[in-house]
């Protein structure tokens, strides 16, 4: 109960708020992601200095639970070294679709351990890895992205 409503007031308020948005004038990577189920497409600038991400921005058209991950995303992985990035990307993943569990199992996912509960709304997995996913592509400058085929954070493993 009370995880829900802190998930629906998280989503609200990055929806109002989001953080990071926008791209980044002097990005080093950069990358565009799409999620054809919902119609979800967002792009991720980051700007990397040596290992660690200075800044990260995002824009695009997306649903909410998308555009909540996305802003939340930045929020967590910005000033992070690519290596804590990488673990992440894992642990967000395998929360969203039920592998990881944040109650018992070991994670640095903190506040976006409001996302738990997308793994039991199938149709929504997509929209709120999609982020991670596009950051994903951008850290080994793959220019795009999608969330089906070889990469479909659904049919993975992870
Ligand atoms: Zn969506």
């Amino acid at each position: 109960m009370a995880s829900k409503q802190l998930y629906q007031e998280v989503i609200l308020d990055h929806n109002r708020k989001p953080r990071n948005y926008g791209m980044l004038a002097d990005a080093t990577h950069s990358s565009e992601g799409r999620n054809p189920l919902c119609g979800d497409q967002i792009r991720v600038s980051l700007k990397v200095d040596g290992d660690r991400v200075d800044s990260v921005g995002f824009e695009g058209q997306a649903c909410a639970i998308c555009k909540a991950s996305a802003s939340m995303m930045t929020a967590a992985v910005k000033g992070k070294s690519l290596p804590e990035i990488d673990t992440l990307i894992e642990e967000f993943r395998a929360m969203a679709t039920g592998k990881l569990d944040t109650a018992h199992d070991a994670n640095h996912l903190g506040r976006l351990s409001v996302f738990a509960g997308v793994k039991d709304l199938p149709s929504r997995v997509k929209c709120a890895v999609l982020p991670w996913h596009t950051l994903h592509a951008a850290v080994r400058s793959e220019t795009t992205t999608s969330t089906e085929g070889d990469y479909d954070p659904v049919s993975q493993t992870v």
